[in-house]
């Protein structure tokens, strides 16, 4: 993801103007929504061995193939949504969005919730200040794998309810991250980012758009010190929407996670779900005003590896969307 320079006139004016807990059962008596930090890390540690999961390297088939086999197991109905789309050459890029269902839209009360992250890995450490480093894969513990392994615990537990009232399906977005590197002398465009996002959304998403009540994207969601403030598209878009999942990180004593700052618009997987699928979503993603790029130090470099990752961060945003979705 990147923060969008191009739109921000346009959005400006449109815009507004750890508490860890056990993985037993005993959280079942309290007010906390079940959801294991645990689990959610193992879940990162996977992806992590399988190696950086660059789009057409076979750490990004092997990755895709065990999110599959993980859906399922969790009792999901699994959907492959293949394609290609044109890459920052304008040569074409091969597409595999990963779509698990949860809940039985015709049993279903409700319309359902989109839950998504990507789980490709940035081929370029754009970021790193020695030119020779910035063509090292980016690890992607943060930026890819965090946001994919708290979805994954959302989806075990889903997997042991035994009636789901509101449908569910996560997405796991590929090649979200392969826009423009910066070693690259020709052309940047803006829509070389989110590219399983966009084939979604313009595929997939206009047979299914008028089922979905909202979505969620989590991106980058396991630093120690994240900062989640409200980034301005989905502020734009769908505000009802991420003022109910900001007021709940509150309630449940998260808000210093998810803090009142108005962020940049962020082209992010969200922004394709909101402008070309119609579907009100919000971006959880860790944007941090002190730093030039605003993102986060390790954000585009080797650096974003396990030692960034906290279960205490994972725990509360994990507990966020469980309660969201509830
Ligand atoms: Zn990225």
């Amino acid at each position: 993801m990147r923060k969008s320079f191009f739109r921000l006139g346009v959005l400006g004016i449109l815009g507004v103007l750890g508490i860890l807990v056990s993985c037993n059962k005993q959280q079942a008596v309290t007010a906390r929504p079940s959801f294991c930090a645990d689990s959610a890390y193992v879940y990162i540690e996977k992806q992590m061995a399988f190696g950086p999961r660059v789009p057409n390297s076979a750490s990004h088939t092997q990755c895709a193939v065990w999110l599959i086999e993980q859906l399922r197991a969790f009792g999901a109905e699994v959907e492959l949504q293949k394609g290609f789309m044109p890459d920052y050459r304008g040569n074409n890029q091969q597409i595999f969005n990963i779509i698990g269902h949860f809940g039985a839209p015709e049993q279903a009360s409700r319309a359902r919730i989109l839950l998504g992250a990507h789980y490709d890995c940035r081929p370029w450490c754009d970021e790193e200040p020695n030119y020779e480093d910035r063509f090292y894969n980016v690890p992607g513990a943060n930026d890819g794998a965090s946001g994919v392994g708290v979805l994954l615990e959302v989806a075990r537990q889903l997997g042991m309810r035994d009636t789901i009232l509101t449908p569910v399906d996560i997405i796991f977005f590929d090649v979200e991250d392969m826009g423009t590197p910066r070693v690259y002398t020709g052309e940047e465009r803006e829509d070389t980012w989110c590219l399983g996002s966009q084939l979604w959304a313009t595929s997939y998403a206009k047979i299914n758009a008028p089922t979905y009540q909202f979505g969620i994207v989590l991106d980058m969601v396991g630093a120690p010190d994240a900062s989640f403030p409200r980034e301005m598209y989905s502020t734009t878009y769908a505000a009802n929407y991420q003022q109910q999942i900001w007021n709940t990180a509150e309630k449940l004593g998260y808000g210093t996670y998810f803090n009142n700052q108005q962020s940049y618009p962020i082209t992010d997987d969200h922004y394709y779900v909101n402008y070309l699928a119609g579907i009100p979503c919000v971006d959880v993603i860790h944007y941090d005003i002190r730093n030039a790029t605003g993102f986060p130090r390790w954000w585009h470099t080797r650096n974003d590896n396990l030692s960034n990752i906290s279960k205490s961060t994972l725990q509360a945003v994990g507990e966020v969307v469980m309660s969201t979705i509830k």
